[in-house]
Order: structure tokens, then C-alpha cells, then sequence
């Protein structure tokens, strides 16, 4: 197995392999691990994946897990926190500020720590697909040479040569304006929040960054432009164009300039070689997606990748890769286009209403927690569901309440633990719940070995748990759930045939 490109996605990928004990390579162009800030917020679904590869509680004590935003928009200044607490089935009820170079300094110190190193240096130039392996040409200091792969993946990044070889389409869009990004020191502005400045040319916004400086700055670029033009002097009078603002600049540690695209691969996947990350999908940083949703992607497949690998799982397994994570990066592609064009777009209508709305989305959210919280658990990418696809199936009897096949399990205290806690990181599971003694103690799981485990629900010991499940008192019900923490199948009663029917068939 080869992962070309260790950004986060790639870096994910091969923390998933080496956790199920999948011997692979991983290799990068880059001599060196980048230190752009880059993606800066890391959501609530994406660290409890990294949970279970062991990582996110390092990540969470390196960033900064109680950021306020404050709306500067039509005369008012208001915050509001992005801290969800209200949001009670994750351990990470809030959006965690880190920059995505100290996000790829902890994932590599972790894998060197399980003894897997990035070949650095090593760039993709070639790929060609025969019957039963890649063969891929790679260019080093010292010349090319080929590496033999039975599955390749591609998370080399937007301008992927991995999908260029495959000669997969990359349709989308541009928004036609440049944005000028810094990371900067900022007077004027109380460090450690995120300030988002709503004037009629667009927005202006500063995010808490802390490292290597105090802020990173997105303001949209004056028409005309060029990358070279880019200084301190310039952004600051871009900058002044925001009176309510008064900003200094000072100490840029980055600046650049950048556009905009909204792209998604028109496959995912071509026989045994597949696209991850920014190879499959860019979009607008409206919302702190990109990061996110490839490193989710990566978890999605290495578990499939694995077990078929393991030969634990047929082929048919790595179809659903595609078919579940092909809607999901769709749907960030068009939320995150539609809301970087409303709130850059030079249109005369939007640039008089455009503070008015800021500011009242904003008090409106304030006053209402069912609002915060429908927000939070849509970008914290909470609600990422794959109901009704191949790998999901709703038993009988049919439970009428609680998540549903195809969605996340929510997390929920335990007597010992939590409920994603007590999932095994590599293998299935069966949740069984219902009042004591519903079930037997030993678990029905020993017959198919390492690949299932049995985790027990108790009506009277884990009733924050049973709740959460959707169950009432004297309710018994079971639940299959993926290796990636999601519900594969579930079904009320306790005949479980249909759950390891729906293996087998998961599994064929
Ligand atoms: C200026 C900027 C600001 C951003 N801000 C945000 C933000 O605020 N929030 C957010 O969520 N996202 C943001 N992003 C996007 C985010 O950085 C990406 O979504 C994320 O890095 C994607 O991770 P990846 O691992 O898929 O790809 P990348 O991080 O691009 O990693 C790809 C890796 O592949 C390597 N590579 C490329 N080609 C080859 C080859 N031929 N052979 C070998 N190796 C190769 C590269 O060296 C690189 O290390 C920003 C991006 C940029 C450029």
C-alpha cells in the first residue's frame, strides 16, 4: 500500500493503517513538514475520530478550545462563544483553534512514535495500473525509480498528480476575486478572539492564531492585484478601509494571496487506486472545512482498506467509499460556495444588507440555543450521515426513535467510560441494550474472533446512554456499529440474526 502525500489527510490515513497493522510507505515531495498556519479549526467530529487513533487529546491541549467570535457589523460589536456545551452527546463541544502545522507536527510525532516515518523528498511523477498492482514512479534527489503498490492513494493535495494521472475531472468554479491572507500581529483588537469585520467591500476577519503569530488575516484583495504586490504596507491600507477596525499591522509572519475554488473529483476511486483530501475535493474556507472533511475521508477508507487487505472483507467493501463520501464532499463544496460568495460578493444589494443580517444571525444565535446548536453540530460535521447506502441497513423490528442506521453514534457517559470510549478502534461492534439480564453476560461476539466486539448498554447502569439510543424503560434493542464509529445496522428485540446477516453481507 502507498499513501502519496503526508498532509493531514495522508498523515490520518496512515495512523488508521498502522492501528489495524497494515504494512504501507507514505511519501512526500516536500523535504520538509510545512509551517503555514493554513487550516486553523479543527471540528468536534473530526476529534473524536482522532480519538480513537490516539491523538486528540494532545491536540486539544496544544490549541485553544473556548475562542469567542465577535460580529463588528451595522454599529454593534457581538460576541458569541464557540462553545456548545448544550451539545452533549461529544466529548468536543467546541470548535478547536490550532494551526494546521502543529495539527501535522503532533499526527507525524505520533506516527513516528508507532515507528512509521514519511519519506520525504519522494514525489509522485508517474502511475500506471496493471491487473494486480501500481506501479509508480517516483522522482528523488538521487533519480527516479518505481515502487510497486496494490492500492495506491492519492492525498497529494488540489493540484493532485495522482488524479492527473488517472485522468479524473475536477469540475467546479472560482469565485472571481483574490483574498489576501496574513499571519500578522494586530493592534486594535483583543487578541485570542476571532474578530469578523462586516464592511461593504466584504468581510474582514481575524482568527486567533496565537503561533507563529497572534493573527491570521482574510480581507479581500483590491481589483487588479498580483501575488508580488503583496506587502505590509498594501494590506494595511487595505485594511483601513475598515474604519470601525483601526487596526496596526505589524510583523507579518505570511503573507500571500489566494482564490478561491469549488471542486469535487468526478470519482473517487479507479480500480485500486483512490483520491482523498484536497485531491477529491477544495472548497472556500468559509466554515473550516477542507482539513476536516479530507481527514474524514481517510478514516472512511483505511478501516475498508484494512479489512480488505486482512482479507477479512471482499472488493465490493471498497465501493462505498466513493458511495458514501462522494455526497458529503459535494454538499461542503455548494454550502461552502454559496456562503463565501454571499459574503464576498461585490453586488450593490448585498453590500447595504450584508452588516444588518451579520449582526442579527448573530443575535439571534445568542438568544437561541436550539439555533446554536443546529449550527454547531453542522459544522463541528456532526450530522455527516450515510443513511440508505450500501453499507447501511435498518432491522426488524424496526426502532422508531434514536439515531438511525447510516448515522454517527452519539457519545453518552457509561458506568465505566463513555459509549464512542468503549467502540474498539480496529474492529465492528455490537451495542446491546435493555434492562439487566436482557442479554448475556459473555456477548454473542466470541464466533466471529478479533472482528467483533460486544458492548453492553445497561437500562439501570448507563441511563444517560440508554437515553441517548432513543430507548424507553424495558426497551431492548441492538446496534452493529463500523470501525469508524458509525451505525451500520440496528434493529429492537434481541434475535440477532439480522445483525450478523447484515455483517456477512457488509463483509462478502
Ligand atoms: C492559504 C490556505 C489557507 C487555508 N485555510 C484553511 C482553513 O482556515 N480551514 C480549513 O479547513 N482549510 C484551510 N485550507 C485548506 C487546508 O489546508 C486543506 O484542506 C488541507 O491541507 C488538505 O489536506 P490534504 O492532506 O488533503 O492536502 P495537503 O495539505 O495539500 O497535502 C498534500 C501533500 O501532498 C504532497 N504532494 C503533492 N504532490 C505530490 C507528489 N506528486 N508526490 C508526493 N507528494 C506530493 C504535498 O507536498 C503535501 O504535503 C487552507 C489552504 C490554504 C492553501
Amino acid at each position: 500500500m502507498l499513501i502519496v502525500g503526508a498532509g493531514p489527510t495522508g498523515l490520518a490515513l496512515a495512523l488508521e493503517l498502522r492501528r489495524q497493522g497494515i504494512p504501507f510507505r507514505i511519501l512526500d515531495r516536500a523535504p520538509d513538514a510545512v509551517h503555514e498556519s493554513r487550516a486553523l479549526a479543527i471540528q468536534a467530529r473530526t476529534l473524536e475520530v482522532l480519538d480513537r487513533l490516539g491523538v486528540a487529546d494532545e491536540l486539544v491541549a496544544a490549541g485553544s478550545t473556548a475562542t469567542t467570535l465577535v460580529m463588528h457589523a451595522g454599529g454593534h460589536d457581538r460576541s458569541l462563544t464557540l462553545f456548545e456545551p448544550s451539545v452533549a452527546d461529544t466529548r468536543y463541544p467546541f470548535l478547536l483553534f490550532l494551526s494546521q502545522a502543529e495539527t501535522e507536527r503532533i499526527l507525524t510525532a505520533r506516527l513516528a512514535a508507532e515507528g512509521v516515518e514519511v519519506e520525504r523528498g519522494v514525489e509522485l511523477v508517474e502511475l500506471r495500473q496493471g491487473a494486480d498492482e501500481t506501479t509508480c514512479t517516483v522522482r528523488t534527489g538521487t533519480g527516479e525509480r518505481d515502487i510497486r503498490a496494490r492500492y495506491v492513494v492519492g492525498c497529494d493535495g488540489a493540484h493532485s498528480a495522482v488524479r492527473h494521472a488517472l485522468g479524473i475531472g475536477f469540475a467546479g468554479a472560482a469565485i472571481p476575486r483574490a483574498f489576501l491572507l496574513a499571519d500578522v500581529e494586530a493592534e486594535g483588537v483583543d487578541r485570542g478572539r476571532l474578530h469578523f469585520f462586516v464592511g461593504a467591500a466584504g468581510p474582514l476577519v481575524l482568527f486567533p492564531l496565537g503561533s507563529p503569530a497572534s493573527f491570521r488575516l482574510i480581507v479581500g484583495a483590491p481589483r487588479g492585484m498580483t501575488e508580488q504586490q503583496v506587502t505590509l504596507e498594501r494590506l494595511q491600507a487595505v485594511v483601513d478601509r475598515y474604519p470601525r477596525a483601526r487596526l496596526r499591522l505589524h510583523d507579518p509572519v505570511w503573507l500571500t494571496m489566494f482564490t478561491v475554488h469549488s471542486r469535487t473529483a468526478q470519482r473517487f476511486r479507479v480500480r485500486r487506486v483512490f483520491l482523498a483530501g484536497d485531491a477529491a475535493h477544495i472548497h472556500s474556507p468559509a466554515g473550516g472545512q477542507g482539513m476536516n472533511t479530507g481527514i474524514q475521508d481517510a478514516v472512511n477508507l483505511g478501516w475498508k482498506l484494512a479489512l480488505v487487505c486482512n482479507r477479512q472483507a471482499g472488493e465490493p467493501l471498497l465501493d462505498t467509499y466513493e458511495e458514501e463520501r462522494m455526497p458529503v464532499a459535494r454538499a461542503v463544496v455548494a454550502a461552502t460556495h454559496r456562503a463565501f460568495a454571499l459574503a464576498t460578493s461585490r453586488s450593490p444589494l448585498l453590500r447595504v444588507v450584508r452588516p444588518r443580517v451579520a449582526g442579527l444571525a448573530v443575535a439571534t444565535l445568542r438568544r437561541s440555543a436550539p439555533l446554536r446548536r443546529r449550527a454547531f453540530r453542522m459544522i463541528g460535521e456532526l450530522d455527516v450521515r450515510y443513511r440508505r447506502r450500501a453499507l447501511t441497513r435498518e432491522g426488524q423490528p424496526r426502532l422508531k426513535r434514536g439515531p438511525r442506521a447510516g448515522d454517527r453514534l452519539p457519545d453518552a457517559p457509561l458506568r465505566d467510560g463513555t459509549l464512542q470510549r468503549a467502540l474498539p478502534a480496529t474492529a465492528f461492534a455490537i451495542v446491546l441494550a435493555g434492562p439487566p439480564g436482557s442479554w448475556p453476560q459473555d456477548g454473542i461476539a466470541h464466533e466471529w474472533g478479533s472482528l467483533l466486539e460486544t458492548v453492553h448498554v445497561d437500562e439501570v447502569r448507563d441511563p444517560a446512554a440508554h437515553h441517548r439510543l432513543g430507548l424507553r424503560r424495558g426497551d431492548v434493542a441492538h446496534w452493529v456499529i463500523r470501525p469508524d464509529g458509525y451505525i451500520g445496522y440496528r434493529a429492537g428485540g434481541d434475535d440477532v440474526t439480522g445483525a450478523l446477516a447484515y455483517l456477512r453481507s457488509a463483509l462478502r
